[in-house]
């Protein structure tokens, strides 16, 4: 079937929910043929798929922006994708200057930045502190409940806030100018030593983002300590760390092992070149928030009993594993697709189906799946993230 979109001369194939073999049918509407392009696996499911999995799927791009003068931010929390308890997303945006205001929380921030650059700031609870500059691909850690700022360098910036509580909001914390707006003026006087006056300007309610100038270079801003800086880094520079290359693309990992105050959140930046898919795996600590940085995908998640479900994703759109569910990604476009798999874990953790099968004695593989010797003598005893076979690679249908 095909139509014109309006004020364009190309014609295009508007989906239908019909499968190669026949079943299904067409779709006259009402519906909404963007959503449906977006989403062919849903439309038209493969025929593995089947029972009762629930939603994996939000997308950035259908929640409410905050704006300010200063940036911008929105979240996915369980408020959007109820499946996701164990982290939430924030993904936010400073102009150059814009300052996210100092504040605390509850909750662990773990952070990837996409473009630009800011200065972070934070202590520690022996008053030594921590100031930085963070770039494209670097990371940075607050552990709960300390201080921190955070603010766009000359260029602004983007990145990704994750929380190690789904039940976070970013629209949520404790904030210096709410503390301050909510203390009489004379505990403020009597705290600090200075007169009420001191307090004549202070905001009336929570500032959360404001626009100031950009800030000058890192050493103009430096604070000394008595006691020093904080002896772990709250930093890390994941793209500057060597990924695994495999046939299909790459993998960096990141977890307490090698970013020390990571101590909750552990996760892998997966590249998947065009035709690639990441292995059928599973994770043996705790559920998978994804977060697509470039290009577009399709995961099927195996949930057990019969059930197995197909989502698509591309680049702005988190997914979702629950804890031990089966799963792979194979990149259904043509340019690499980039994600994010985090965890609230101290580690990154994967179990390759194609390792444990290599492991196991033949016997059992082989009878147990009814299989040959053609399947037996291809098992990988090295895991390999992210494969790419010659010839065995996706095509777009
Ligand atoms: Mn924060
Ligand atoms: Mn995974």
């Amino acid at each position: 079937m095909k139509t014109k979109p309006p004020n364009s001369e190309k014609p295009f194939n508007v989906p239908q929910p019909i499968r190669v073999d026949g079943a299904g049918g067409p779709d006259l509407g009402p519906r909404d043929v963007m959503r449906d392009l977006e989403n062919p696996d849903l439309l038209v499911p493969p025929v593995t798929d089947s029972g009762l999995v629930p939603n994996l799927k939000m997308s950035f791009s259908d929640t409410h922006m905050q704006l300010n003068q200063g940036g911008w931010s929105r979240e996915i929390t369980v408020r959007d994708l109820p499946i996701a308890t164990t982290l939430a997303g924030v993904n936010m945006s400073l102009t150059p200057g814009g300052v996210r205001e100092l504040h605390w929380h509850q909750q662990a921030e773990w952070a990837y930045m996409i473009w630009g650059g800011a200065r972070i700031t934070s202590i520690d609870a022996n008053g030594r502190n921590f100031i930085a500059d963070v770039g494209p691909g670097d990371l940075w850690y607050f552990p709960a409940g300390l201080p921190h700022s955070i603010q766009g360098l000359a260029e602004g910036c983007e990145f990704l806030l994750v929380f190690d509580d789904g039940h976070f909001s970013d629209l949520n914390t404790l904030s210096i100018s709410d503390w301050f707006a909510h203390t009489p003026k004379d505990v403020l006087s009597a705290n600090f030593g200075v007169p009420e006056s001191a307090f004549d300007s202070i905001p009336s309610e929570q500032v959360y983002i404001y626009q100031d100038q950009p800030p000058g270079p890192l050493a103009s801003q430096e604070v000394q300590s008595p006691y020093g800086t904080t002896p772990l880094s709250f930093k890390h520079r994941l793209l500057a760390q060597a990924p695994l290359q495999t046939s299909g693309g790459s993998v960096r990992i990141v977890d307490s092992t090698n970013f020390p105050i990571s101590k909750t959140v552990a996760a892998a930046l997966v590249e998947i070149k065009p035709g690639a898919m990441r292995e059928l795996h599973w994770h043996p600590n705790n559920d998978e928030w994804q977060y697509y940085l470039t290009g577009q995908g399709r995961m099927t998640v195996f949930a057990g009993n019969g059930a197995a479900r197909t989502f698509d994703y591309r680049a702005g759109d988190v997914g979702y594993v629950p804890f031990a569910f089966g799963h792979y990604i194979q990149n259904t476009g043509d340019e690499t697709l980039w994600f994010l798999e985090i965890f609230k874990s101290d580690r990154f953790v994967d179990i390759s189906l194609n390792q444990w099968m290599a492991l196991t004695p033949r016997q059992l593989v082989q009878n147990n799946l009814h299989v040959g010797p053609e399947l037996i003598e291809h098992l990988q005893k090295v895991k390999s993230p992210v494969v790419k076979h010659p010839g065995f690679t996706y095509y777009p249908k």
